[in-house]
């Protein structure tokens, strides 16, 4: 059992997909890591797909956890965005950016696996699950949290604790630390589906009720994440998968031919939770618990892993992990990257839902400029890739385009 009040440098309070990535971040053995998980093991069962931007990918691979998720991975090597009922579209190639893969598809279940496992047996990481923060207590020179945790009732004083459990953040509650919500009035519905269409294209097809991102999956299959109107959800999924395949069929058109549904469909209610402030004394904010995206850009985790990564840059050097110096400087290199992929998700998600035949007609000019002007184009795959204003550096590690 660990001592009352046993001293740590660090204390990250959710170990899911972030938590883990910044265990591992930090992991260098010199570091003592205590990792406080509320699931004893990371959940099966999640039908997710997370599209992983090229820039992830690198940052995975320099966390050595790459190699494990590869063998089931599905390169991107085209994303194409259209829209139902318009002429208009533009694609965005792999080799036109000079890189093997825009990005990489992976089951959400095998990420979060991978990266608890890895930290888990990291060097100088602690990692307490099933546990819970029962109380924490700030002042000048550390933050103190009393835990329920496997062996009991447990304590950690430490310089830095980060927030890392999700967008309720129990821990970000505890310290009244304020949100600001925004509810789409949209659901979206997740589909595992097998049909046609290029393997390794990502499309993304604007329809008459909401997006519709079409995500590659391997040996045929695709997982569909349909943005509707939470009523217009509510009734598709009570449909037969049959119907389903039919409706979807109709937005999609003939060129994909047959879809076959893996159902049941999963329905995700969407709002974007900003929390107030990235930091609040010495509790830094990271992931869904600073801020949760709507998934129409496949940008929140491969945001998250940047935002990861920048924070074990500024450690790297800080006097003091947890003071005000350290944490604002952190927050502000990472400013305009936040402000942009925000709102890249943000015209994704709100300018492309619905609208008349006045608003399809404007979207499908801009489809077409896109996809003739290709500095514009270029800009917009760099955001796709996660590599617009470049990479936040981690120690020595080299994160340059791989051939
Ligand atoms: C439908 C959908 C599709 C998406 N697709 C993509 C995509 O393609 N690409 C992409 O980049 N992003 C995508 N995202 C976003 C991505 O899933 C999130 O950014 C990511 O899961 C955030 O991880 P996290 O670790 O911050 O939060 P979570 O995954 O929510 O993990 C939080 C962890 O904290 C733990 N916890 C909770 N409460 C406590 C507590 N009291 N004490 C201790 N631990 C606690 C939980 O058990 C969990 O392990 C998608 C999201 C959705 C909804």
């Amino acid at each position: 059992m660990a001592e009352p009040h046993a001293s740590t440098d660090l204390v990250i309070v959710g170990g899911g997909p972030v938590g883990a990535a910044l265990a591992l971040a930090l992991a260098d053995g010199a570091r003592a890591i205590t990792v406080i998980e509320a699931q004893a093991r990371p959940p099966v069962g999640d039908t997710r797909a997370t599209a992983l931007s090229e820039s992830s990918v690198r940052l995975l691979d320099a966390l050595g956890v790459w190699p494990e998720l590869a063998g089931d991975a599905v390169a991107i090597h085209t994303v194409e965005v259209s829209q139902q009922g318009h002429y208009g579209r533009t694609r965005m190639r792999a080799q036109d950016q000079g890189v093997r893969a825009l990005g990489q598809v992976v089951a959400y279940d095998a990420l979060a696996r991978g990266l608890a496992e890895h930290a888990r047996g990291a060097p100088g990481v602690e990692w307490l699950a099933p546990a819970t923060v029962a109380g924490i207590d700030q002042d000048a020179d550390g933050v103190s949290l009393a835990i329920d945790g496997p062996d009991g009732h447990n304590e950690r004083r430490a310089r830095l604790a980060v927030a890392a459990d999700g967008t309720r953040s129990p821990l970000r509650e505890r310290l009244g630390t304020g949100v600001r919500e925004y509810d789409y009035g949209q659901t979206a519905l997740l589909l595992p589906l097998e049909t046609g269409g290029d393997p390794h294209t990502g499309y993304e097809r604007f329809t008459s009720e909401g997006p519709m991102a079409l995500l590659p999956a391997g040996g045929g299959r695709r997982t569909l994440i349909w943005t509707l109107p939470p009523d217009q959800a509510e009734a598709m999924a009570a449909l037969t998968l049959e119907r389903i395949a039919g409706r979807i069929a109709a937005r999609l058109g003939r060129s994909f031919g047959p879809i076959v549904p893996h159902g049941p469909p999963v329905a995700w209610p969407l709002r974007r939770v900003e929390a107030e402030r990235g930091h609040d004394g010495r509790v830094a904010l990271l992931g869904n618990a600073a801020r949760t995206l709507h998934p129409v850009g496949a940008q929140g985790f491969n945001l998250a892993l940047r935002d990861v990564c920048g924070l074990a840059a500024v450690l790297g050097h800080a006097r003091d992990p947890g003071d005000a110096e350290t944490l604002t400087a952190w927050s502000c290199a990472r400013q305009a990257d936040r402000w942009r992929t925000r709102l890249f998700t943000d015209v994704l998600a709100r300018g492309f839902v619905r609208g008349g035949q006045g608003l399809g007609a404007v979207r499908a000019g801009a489809l077409l400029g896109l996809d003739s002007c290709s500095i514009a184009r270029d800009g917009l795959a760099a955001q796709t890739m996660g590599l617009l204003g470049g990479l936040p550096r981690v120690g020595n590690w080299h994160l340059e385009r791989r051939p």
